[in-house]
């Protein structure tokens, strides 16, 4: 459930319509509904409410935007990040360092003494190896890291490779058959207080099995340390709920995985962690289009948008579908390729797709873009780095501004042998 709807023909995002929005900030530029954002944040917390013990943490990589991390840490959310950029984030924006979670399979010397001068709350670590850095950082400092061990349960999460992270010969986490004894070698190490174990199988997953899967092997796992004699108080369950990109699309609500959850560690007795991304974030977000011009084809003519690959990755990525619907849409349909302007046959949101009737000058949006989108945009081709929005009732403001292509160019310099 989103806020963008038509009104009188014209397409909002809450009660502002969305042309005047690209006539002030100009397109392409995403626009994110607080609405939405605050509605999923709320879906979610309340569905985990069945649980005695929680703890959210907002996936920052799937949308890191200063604003979007300020309204879900007023929702009692912290955050999951992976560089100490996303921590300085997740600060910037109120969430309590003790709210915050860094994960990370490449975590630099640097960012785990970040980490541990900010007072993250968990570490999760990867590697034995990274587990005895951090302790022997944290002991030389006189500090105590609280780490959960991530591990690598070895289930196929069904979902696109590119995003698929808990089969064996992903990078992520240690060997489900080596946790235990790298668990047990780390408790034993001053510095660092090993909590917990921590999961996460893949993103965009249209079903609860592979995480029912992975969680009944982590409960295993917890059971078998516990009876070495080591303590486990608190089990990360990672993100990687899905949601609908097309109209007709079902995925688990987030009351089903709260029930599956509930079942399958119901004698735990942990606090749970949770990181969702793209469940909180993904329908709160569209990207603002207008076409350049409408070219004729072989199969089906060619509607040239000014958003590109470099604005959304996602269907260059992963080959993803975004709906593409009119701002104001004139009631007619025809069949037409979307592309980008840029250099790479990669740079095509669609082929063959049946779409409102599209003329040169016309908005159009991307629908379900507010997670993994403007995160992953660049300057590729010297294109400006895509402007974001957030709709609040009939407010609206900038809360990432365009970084034109000339401020790029004079962080460049030519060496004086050139000159
Ligand atoms: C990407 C990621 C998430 C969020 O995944 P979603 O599919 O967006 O919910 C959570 N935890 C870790 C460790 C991740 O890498």
């Amino acid at each position: 459930m989103d806020h963008f709807s038509y009104r009188n023909g014209v397409l909002h995002a809450e009660d502002v319509a969305i042309p005047a929005i690209a006539e002030a900030v100009a397109t392409p530029c995403y626009i994110y509904s607080a609405a939405t954002l605050t509605r999923h944040a709320r879906v979610f917390r309340d569905a985990l409410a069945v649980l005695p013990s929680t703890h959210i943490a907002f996936a920052v990589k799937s949308n890191p935007n200063l604003a979007v991390l300020k309204l879900l840490a007023g929702e009692g959310y912290g955050a999951d990040v992976v560089s100490a950029g996303e921590m300085d984030r997740a600060l910037a924006a109120g969430i309590p360092a003790a709210g915050i979670v860094f994960s990370g399979v490449g975590k630099t010397a640097g960012e785990l003494l970040r980490g541990l001068q900010a007072g993250i709350g968990q570490f999760n670590i990867e590697s034995e190896e990274e587990g005895v850095e951090l302790a022997a950082m944290a002991a030389g400092l006189g500090l105590t890291a609280r780490a959960a061990l991530r591990v690598n349960p070895d289930v196929d999460a069904g979902t696109h490779a590119k995003i698929s992270t808990g089969k064996a010969e992903n990078k992520f986490g240690v060997a489900y058959d080596r946790a235990a004894g790298i668990y047990a070698r780390l408790s034993a190490l001053p510095g660092i207080e090993m909590r917990g174990l921590a999961v996460h199988i893949g993103s965009q997953l249209s079903s609860l099995d592979p995480l029912e899967a992975a969680f009944a092997k982590m409960g295993d796992l917890m059971r078998a340390i516990r009876a070495q004699g080591q303590v486990i108080t608190h089990m990360d369950l990672g993100g990687g709920i899905g949601v609908p990109y097309k109209a007709d699309e079902v995925f688990p609500s987030p009351a089903e995985y709260a029930a599956m959850v509930a079942r399958v560690t119901q004698d735990w007795g942990v606090t749970l962690m949770f990181e969702p991304g793209r469940v909180i974030a993904g329908n709160s977000g569209v990207l603002v289009t207008q076409v350049v011009r409408v070219k004729e084809g072989v199969a089906a003519p060619f509607v040239i948008v000014d958003a590109a690959m470099n604005d959304l990755a996602r269907p260059a990525l992963y080959g993803a579908w975004h709906d593409f619907w009119a701002v104001t849409p004139g009631g007619d349909k025809m069949v037409a390729n979307i592309v980008g302007p840029i250099c790479e046959s990669s740079d095509t949101f669609a082929m063959g797709r049946e779409i409102d009737v599209m003329q040169a000058g016309d908005l159009a949006v991307f629908r379900t873009a507010g997670a993994y989108g403007a995160t992953m945009a660049n300057t590729y081709n010297s294109r400006a780095l895509v402007p974001e929005v957030m709709v609040h009732g009939d407010q609206w403001a900038i809360v990432a501004h365009r970084i034109d292509p000339a401020t790029i160019l004079a962080a460049e310099q030519v060496p004086d042998w050139l000159k």
